[in-house]
């Protein structure tokens, strides 16, 4: 669904390059996390996929990009639009700015595709449901906290039906619980075979929800791997990226009497089992 042949780029005004030769190749229906310590190229990464660099951001880009099996130089604008949804970092930046209501926001980039009246309040609704943000819709879009703009955010691409999905640190203004709804929705949208990309820091649901991690570290790809082999590995820790808290403990324990675990867990499921077994 995404291939990113030997991939490198820098920004205009830096001196060093911000991606060095990467190479990822995403399939369709994979659910792949995104960490490494803030600088290591991970939003600008996002940005490649969603062809916004080097088209509205400068720079120097040198490798070849596929999505959905056709070069990115070929896939026009509109057409971007339908196959790859984004969810920035800041859900304020999301928002148009146009629009009076939360509905009338949603509808917006439907509104944009010509989606026929009927059809489009049709998703709208369904979408609002599935977010759990029927009280928000006759607000003004600029009056929401950062909790409410997020899910909006999240709400107005979803709408589209895009193949693939870029979310950019998407709970970065919720709470726990909020945080936990929005990765049931990713689980959600994993069983509609979409292809999902995450950066995100809290690592504890990316054990539980993603199929593969990815680790970057001064804009390389360090790690890439099946998210057990990957975050079960202490060696990520040299890149500041932090091992699921179930981990870090088997290690521990493991140090005090050798062999306690014998696999090391990434979630408490697996930590349930693995004790159960001892
Ligand atoms: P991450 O998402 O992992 O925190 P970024 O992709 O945001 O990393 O940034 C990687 C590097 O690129 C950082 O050193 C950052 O300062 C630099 N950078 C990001 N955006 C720009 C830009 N628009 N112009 C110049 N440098 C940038």
């Amino acid at each position: 669904m995404i291939e990113l042949k030997n991939i490198s780029f820098k920004y205009e005004l830096q001196e060093e390059k911000t991606l060095k030769d990467l190479n990822l190749h995403v399939r369709e229906g994979e659910f792949i996390g995104v960490i490494g310590k803030n600088g290591a190229g991970k939003t600008t990464l996002c940005n490649i996929i969603r062809g916004i660099i080097p088209d509205f951001i400068q720079g120097e880009i040198s490798g070849d990009i596929l999505i959905d099996s056709k070069n990115i130089n070929h896939i026009e604008r509109g057409e971007m639009a339908e196959l790859v949804g984004f969810v920035f970092q800041n859900p304020f930046s999301q928002i148009s700015g146009i629009k009076k209501t939360v509905f009338e926001e949603i509808a917006y980039g439907l509104e944009n595709l010509g989606v026929e009246r009927e059809e489009m309040k049709r998703r709208v609704k369904d979408v609002i449901q599935l977010l759990k943000i029927e009280d928000l819709q006759d607000k003004n879009p600029l009056e929401l906290s950062g909790g409410q703009s997020q899910r909006v955010a999240i709400a107005s691409i979803i709408v589209m039906n895009p193949k693939i999905l870029i979310f950019d640190e998407p709970t970065s203004q919720l709470d726990p619980l909020g945080t936990e709804e929005i990765f049931d929705i990713l689980k959600l949208l994993k069983s509609q075979n979409k292809t999902i990309i995450l950066v995100e820091h809290k690592i504890d649901l990316i054990s539980e929800y993603a199929d593969r991690v990815v680790v970057m570290d001064e804009g390389e790809i360090v790690f890439d791997g099946e998210t057990h082999e990957v975050l079960s590995n202490k060696k990520i820790e040299d890149h500041n990226v932090s091992m699921p808290i179930v981990s870090k403990l088997a290690y521990s324990l493991n140090e005090e009497r050798a062999g306690f675990f014998k696999n090391i867990p990434i979630t408490l499921e697996e930590c349930k089992r693995e004790l159960e077994d001892n």
